[in-house]
């Protein structure tokens, strides 16, 4: 049977490579939908190549090009945010492959999940945001939640066949980012164009500035609790520079298993979109004799202060994960743009949690209304405190 697959965020890193697999099995996969929000030259592309059944473009004033360039076809093109989660609703596809960035994707993720749809999560911020609501939703909906985090997707083969064995722990390994070993003193100064310089994964910018503060590793933290029913204490991170060892899981006979592969995440999402099948991912074969080392070593988290305040926020609960990814989302994008410095990121997202004190998540208004109140707060503390 043929599985049909919607791209949310289809122009993005994940999105093309989604699209890579896709293309390479024309016989299982086919792209029945794909959005964008401003790149309509890409999405047009794709949408002419891939022939889906609907498109979104979210940026509004985009519509009309979108739609001109595809009036030949029978794709049916939509435009603006609400059309996401809309799109989300229909009964074209099977599996919502998720791979807008941000808050952005929440809504629509949800949807999928509420319809029914399987889900291959690449958006880790919707766990961050509302980890124990989507959790829920898809174990009342019967929903399979499949990670495309090569870490999380590393973890889930890792339980493959273990049943009801209690997990010891969770060993998320981490590349460290572009400032691997660098203190402070040269982190002062470091800008955008650096930042953006991944040593072993070409990803979207939000991500990549997360890897570089470390944040990426404390969503990943968030993303495991929700995924796999980790508490905080039985998920460590290790930094480990090749990106070749994806993650581990400890068992109580001292059994540590783990996931391998050359840093390529169509490895994860031929997995996602295939599972539980498995099928080729266009990924060399991991030459270990090539690779002949492998590194393991603490996280400096005195420098890389975002890891703990991730940590801190999901042992406090309640809204403080949301508050914590709305922070985030507020200082990246300032540091992007370049009116916040780097060592500013963490020290924002500190401010915003200490002004907002987590209270509890109640339900999905309480969640929502806490994301917008954290981004306003955080805006704020930034134009009076740091820019
Ligand atoms: P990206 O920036 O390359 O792409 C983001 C996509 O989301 C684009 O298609 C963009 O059009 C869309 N988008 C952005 N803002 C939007 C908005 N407000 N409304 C609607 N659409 C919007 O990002 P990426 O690197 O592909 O990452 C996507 C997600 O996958 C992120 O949550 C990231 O953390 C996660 N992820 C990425 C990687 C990776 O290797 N790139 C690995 C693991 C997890
Ligand atoms: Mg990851």
């Amino acid at each position: 049977m043929v599985k049909r697959i919607a791209i949310f965020g289809s122009t993005g890193s994940i999105g093309r490579q989604t699209l890579e697999v896709i293309a390479a099995h024309p016989d299982k996969f086919t792209a029945e939908i794909l959005t964008a929000y401003t790149n309509e030259k890409l999405l047009i592309e794709q949408a002419l190549a891939f022939n889906p059944s609907v498109v979104v473009i979210a940026d509004e004033k985009k519509y009309k090009t979108v739609k001109d360039a595809l009036s030949d076809t029978m794709i049916k093109v939509f435009a603006g945010e609400s059309a996401l989660c809309e799109v989300a609703l229909m009964d074209c596809y099977d599996l919502m492959l998720a791979a807008i960035v941000g808050y952005a994707g929440f809504k629509p993720t949800l949807n999928a999940i509420d319809t029914g749809k399987a889900v291959a999560l690449a958006n880790k911020e919707t766990l961050v945001v509302a980890g124990d609501i989507v959790m829920q939703r898809a174990y009342e909906k019967r929903v399979p939640v499949i990670p495309v985090d090569s870490e999380h997707s590393a973890i889930f083969q890792c339980l493959v066949g273990e049943g009801r064995n209690k997990i010891e722990k969770i060993i998320l390994t981490a590349s460290g980012g572009p400032f691997l070993g660098k203190k402070p003193n040269f982190l002062v100064n470091v800008k955008r164009d650096h930042a953006l310089q991944h040593p072993n994964w070409n990803m979207g910018a939000k991500i990549t500035i997360d890897s570089a503060t470390l944040m990426n590793k404390g969503l990943e933290v968030i993303e495991a609790h929700w995924l796999f029913g980790a508490s905080a204490a039985q998920i460590e991170v290790v930094v480990h520079p090749q990106s070749i060892v994806h993650s581990l899981v400890e068992y109580a006979d001292g059994s540590v298993l783990a996931q391998l592969g050359n840093p390529d995440m169509r490895t994860a999402l031929a997995h996602a979109l295939a599972w539980p099948d498995r099928v080729e991912s266009g990924v060399a074969p991991l030459d270990l004799l090539a690779i002949g080392q492998l590194n393991f070593e603490a996280p400096d988290r005195q420098t890389f202060r975002c890891l703990d305040l991730a940590y801190q926020a999901l042992a406090a609960g309640g809204t403080a994960p949301t508050t914590l990814n709305a922070a985030n989302e507020v200082a990246v994008a300032a540091f992007l743009e370049g009116t916040l410095p780097f060592l500013a990121i963490a020290e924002l997202i500190e401010a915003t949690l200490d002004f907002l004190p987590a209270t509890p998540a109640g339900d999905l208004e309480a969640l929502v209304y806490a994301d917008l109140t954290a981004r306003r707060e955080a805006q704020r503390i930034m134009q009076r405190s740091f820019c």
